[in-house]
């Protein structure tokens, strides 16, 4: 049919019959079905496992962060199931604030030790704003480059989903499985905000920090707290024109340290610099850990540690429990707002409005 653009009243202008615009989908292609994955039974995951193999460990790991009460029954029983083979590792914190080269020294260092010692090596992390961002990007494997295609290293990324107590418990369970399937360094990255230092040192056996020199607030910018928790203070980036920064940094974290009390584990942190882009003091990082661990081993103190951390972790989980029970009760959830806005307006002192929310809850429970 002739176009009607090139009718009189559009004179100038001819318009050529178009010709069909081909389809974007390539006609040649065949619908492809995912295959699906079977379902494991528990002792399935756990002979793959213990086992070693990487894909049955992911999955298993992805149970523990599933949000669905079938999937958290099956990932206990995997967990129970594991935790003879588990404990043989260590298992080191570390924390830096963003920038201060935890990856970069994650991957030198990680395939540092993997190649001088061995044995396996698995990168987990802690990222309180996982939940906030919906992703991590502590643990990427992308910012491991070495690392992520080492045969002997497994990289997961922090759990995403719940309260800093939940994503850390699934870390420290993540911990046992990795165990399980004969890792015997687990590095727990964690970023430095505080809480999260916290939920790290309950897990790890020596805690790492890494410092930057040069931006001036160095001592300042990290809280008491975190200090105190450190078995070892690296000061990064100590190259090029940073090198008398950094040990200046290093003199002053010392005189800071000596400032403290002994920590209980009766071994005193020690400060060291080092720089993870051009691979030097590296060695020295790993025999300060080796040293630490042979420390507490031969005074007692690193099984105390363990057991305290077991102590620590039964209660929160009994507490993360109860919350969740409260919280997700439906006549609690039915009440909860009301509730608030009567304490908003006054009505009610925040007191009597729990007391009353708690009398409701515990009336469901008979
Ligand atoms: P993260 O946020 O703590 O994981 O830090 P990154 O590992 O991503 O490092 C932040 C930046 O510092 C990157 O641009 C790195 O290349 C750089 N960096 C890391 N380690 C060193 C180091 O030892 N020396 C120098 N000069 N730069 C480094």
């Amino acid at each position: 049919m002739e176009h009607p653009e090139n009718d009189e009243a559009y004179k100038g202008l001819v318009v050529n019959a178009g010709i069909e615009h081909p389809s974007s989908v390539n006609p040649y292609l065949k619908a492809r079905k995912r295959p699906q994955r079977q379902a494991l039974s528990v002792n399935d995951y756990v002979d793959g496992i213990v086992k070693g193999d990487t894909v049955t460990l992911s999955r298993a790991v992805t149970l523990i962060e599933s949000v669905l009460p079938e999937h958290q029954v099956l990932a206990q029983e995997v967990i129970e199931k594991c935790l003879p083979y588990s404990g043989n590792s260590v298992r080191i914190g570390i924390s830096g604030v963003p920038g201060a080269g935890k990856s970069t020294s994650i991957d030198v260092f990680g395939t540092h030790v993997l190649e001088e010692y061995g044995g396996k090596l698995a990168v987990l992390a802690i990222d309180p704003s996982s939940e906030r961002t919906k992703g991590s990007i502590l643990g990427d494997k992308t910012r491991m480059e070495k690392l992520s295609v080492h045969p002997k290293s497994f990289i997961r990324p922090s759990p995403s989903a719940g309260s800093l107590g939940g994503v850390a418990r699934k870390t420290r369970e993540t911990i046992i499985l990795c165990e399980a399937a004969g890792y015997d360094k687990i590095f727990v990255e964690t970023v430095g905000v505080g809480q999260s230092e916290t939920a790290v040192h309950s897990m790890v056996d020596f805690f790492l920090l890494l410092q930057v020199a040069g931006t001036g607030d160095e001592l300042q910018g990290i809280k008491r707290g975190i200090m105190e928790m450190a078995d070892g203070i690296v000061i990064n980036k100590c190259d090029g024109d940073n090198v008398q920064r950094s040990q200046m940094a290093a003199a002053h974290f010392r005189n800071a340290l000596h400032l403290f009390p002994m920590p209980d584990s009766g071994w005193s942190p020690k400060v060291l610099t080092y720089s993870g882009f051009y691979g030097l003091g590296i060695k020295e990082i790993w025999e300060m850990i080796y040293q630490y661990i042979d420390f507490v081993k031969h005074n007692g103190y690193f099984d105390y540690r363990r057991n305290e951390q077991s102590k620590y972790w039964m209660y929160e989980t009994i507490n993360e429990h109860l919350k969740n029970s409260f919280y997700q009760n439906p006549k609690v959830e039915e009440m909860l707002e009301f509730k608030e806005n009567q304490v908003l307006q006054g009505v009610q002192t925040s007191f009597a409005a729990a007391k009353q929310l708690l009398d409701v809850y515990y009336s469901t429970l008979k």
